[in-house]
């Protein structure tokens, strides 16, 4: 039988996104074996996370400050906002360094199937970002699937009535894809390949 203090971490592991039994009891032996100071740097870096990050006003991203380092400077350019489902699909367009604009995160999709309407999602943070003036261009970044397909064209269908250019990203990626595995070659082509919606 496995101790229960060890039984606990190794059930609290497997909750993790793609952690299965067999890696849980893999990580919990490897945390055992890891001195006192490692084992609380890394219990309280996961503490902190809890305590310091919250959702920045603006954009959705994940900050520490209010507004977000991206909202916040001064050098990117405002007049174009990518939009993304999820804060961590910022990082991976970060990564290519090829985009200088803004970002705004929906924190999720728009799926009739589960019941997620426009409501359900920040699209009106978005359009009142647009409101207040100022956006030339809006690159639209949710994943190349059904969800993220009609999030896009929904998005683009609030403003076809204005100025505003609306692209889409031109994935490389397999349709059904998700923006989290494209690579940084794959995201700078797709954000050099946008097409218009
Ligand atoms: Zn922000």
């Amino acid at each position: 039988m496995t101790a229960p203090p060890l039984a606990n971490l190794i059930n609290e592991l497997t909750k993790l996104p793609g952690v299965g039994g067999k890696s849980a009891s893999r990580l919990a032996y490897f945390i055992l074996k890891k001195s006192d100071a490692e084992a609380e740097a890394l219990a309280a870096a996961i503490l902190d996370v809890k305590r310091l990050i919250f959702r920045c006003s603006v954009c959705n991203n994940m900050t520490d400050v209010e507004p977000c380092g991206i909202c916040g400077d001064s050098r990117r350019d405002r007049g174009v906002i990518c939009v993304v489902e999820e804060a961590f699909n910022v990082v991976t367009i970060e990564s290519t360094r090829e985009f200088r604009g803004t970002y705004h995160v929906l924190l999720g999709a728009l799926s009739p199937l589960r019941g997620v309407g426009p409501d359900e999602i920040d699209i009106g943070g978005l359009l009142r970002r647009i409101r207040a003036g100022g956006i030339r261009e809006l690159i639209i970044a949710t994943n190349p699937n059904v969800e993220g397909e009609a999030t896009a064209l929904y998005i683009a269908q609030q403003l076809r009535t204005t100025e505003i250019k609306v692209t889409r990203l031109a994935f490389g990626l397999p349709v059904g894809g998700d923006l989290e595995y494209a690579d940084q070659v794959t995201m700078t082509k797709a954000l050099q390949g946008r097409r218009e919606l």
